[in-house]
């Protein structure tokens, strides 16, 4: 098992693939065809800052697998992006698809930028720079990108514009997560993180916890984790503590969630928020809860933070919190783990609806998309317990070989043998 706070991303998705193929009969070739990208585009953006000075930034597109359906994720603004970051974000993707059965592949994208210190403007040039890089391995059918870390429906909708006037055509079915105005549906935006919240009271009924007596701490309180904690505290839970990049705040007796995320909207962060006293960034590891939601980036739950958690259960809002040696100090210490290739997958589960949508100019309804997003996350949920069972394993091999099983159904079909 690889070990130590250096591991990265792309070592984490690969042992956690071959720990689930080596309990299978896979078709031959299946390992070392998912354990690698279809492709890899890496591109140097040239964008003019607002003083008129050049600037360089490296941008990323993955496409690691479209056996299901065209490559479909999100892409990613962030100083930490790499290409072997994005790489195995593309690769959770494949498997998260498979697994929720969405006919999409897996593919990632992500520029290394520091948005906070980019104005409007130069953030509208970079969107745009980057799309002008990759256009033409972009499409409809082809590779479908979304939002992630730093991105949300603005940056999404200066692509899908730029992918427009470089095709010169209007695809609006190029992007999912776009602004409702361009055609974006209006729950993909709180869809991630709904799904957290709905798998979290799916799991606690599974283990016979209360929601609405439980405790529920997260870190992250972006888009994935601020819909989560939305979604929690109206059913009840008592959100105790939430911490951001800038910092975090704590409350005993329950966070008044919605007035948080007003707060959050309006300064930016967390902290400073009245109701709470202020709790430090990292100090989030050692708030006593039943649930605790990682909900922003990579490897948080590692060697040295696992031990101080003292929660029932993870549900892993983000992608990869934890690390292969902190995934294995919780489970000797009996704590559930929620993998994030179900936890987190509501996503990409409506950004299929708004795509078929598009595709067929037809629509569900805000209704129907809820229906959707449920009964997707209900068999996923259902299928991995069943695995988990019959193998006496942890959620996260058995979600992932649900997903290897029809990936790999997929792959003898296109072959068309074994
Ligand atoms: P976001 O940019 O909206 O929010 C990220 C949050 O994490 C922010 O509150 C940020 O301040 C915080 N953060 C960053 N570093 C931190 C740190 N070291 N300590 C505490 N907080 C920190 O991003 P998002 O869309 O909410 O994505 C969060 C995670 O969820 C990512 O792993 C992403 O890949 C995953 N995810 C997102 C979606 C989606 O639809 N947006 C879908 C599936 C998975």
């Amino acid at each position: 098992m690889p070990t130590g706070r250096g591991i990265s991303a792309l070592d984490s998705a690969q042992h956690q693939l071959a720990r689930a193929a080596e309990r299978m009969s896979l078709p031959p070739g299946t390992l070392h065809r998912l354990s690698r990208p279809d492709r890899v585009i890496e591109v140097s953006i040239e964008i003019q800052l607002d003083d008129g000075a050049p600037a360089w930034f490296t941008g990323y597109r993955v496409q690691h697998s479209n056996l299901l359906g065209p490559y479909k994720g999100g892409i990613r603004f962030h100083p930490g992006v790499t290409q072997d970051e994005v790489r195995a974000l593309a690769m959770w993707m494949t498997i998260k698809c498979a697994l929720v059965a969405v006919p999409f592949g897996g593919a990632k994208g992500g520029v290394a930028c520091d948005p906070a210190s980019l104005t409007g403007d130069e953030m509208e040039r970079l969107s745009r720079g980057y799309v002008r890089a990759i256009y033409r391995d972009l499409g409809p059918r082809w590779d479908i990108p979304a939002p992630d870390v730093n991105t949300g429906a603005q940056v999404i909708g200066w692509m899908a514009d730029e992918f427009g006037r470089l095709h010169g055509s209007f695809e609006p079915a190029a992007f999912t997560g776009k602004p409702d105005a361009l055609g974006g549906l209006p729950a993909r935006t709180a869809a991630t993180g709904r799904g957290v919240a709905y798998i979290t009271m799916a799991i606690a009924r599974r283990i016979e916890l209360d929601i609405s007596r439980a405790t529920v701490t997260l870190q992250g309180f972006g888009n994935v984790g601020r819909y989560a904690a939305l979604d929690l505290h109206r059913a009840g839970a008592r959100v105790i503590a939430a911490t951001d990049v800038h910092g975090g705040v704590y409350n005993a007796k329950g966070l008044d969630v919605p007035a948080l995320a007003e707060h959050a909207s309006r300064t930016g962060r967390v902290s400073g928020f009245a109701e709470a006293e202020p709790l430090d960034r990292d100090r989030v590891f050692d708030v006593k809860a039943d649930v605790f939601i990682p909900a922003a980036i990579e490897n948080q739950i590692t060697g040295e933070t696992a031990p101080r958690l003292r929660t029932r259960v993870v549900v892993e809002g983000a992608n990869g919190p934890t690390t292969p040696e902190g995934e294995a100090i919780l489970h000797d210490r009996g704590v559930l783990v929620v993998p994030d290739i179900l936890a987190n997958a509501g996503g990409v589960i409506v950004s299929y609806f708004e795509w078929t949508g598009e595709q067929t100019a037809g629509g569900r309804g805000q209704a129907g998309v809820e229906r959707g997003l449920r009964d997707h996350l209900t068999r996923a949920v259902d299928q991995t317990y069943t695995v988990a069972q019959l193998h006496g394993i942890e959620l996260r091999t058995a979600a992932y070989m649900v997903a290897l099983r029809r990936l790999a159904e997929a792959l003898v079909a296109w072959r068309g043998r074994q």
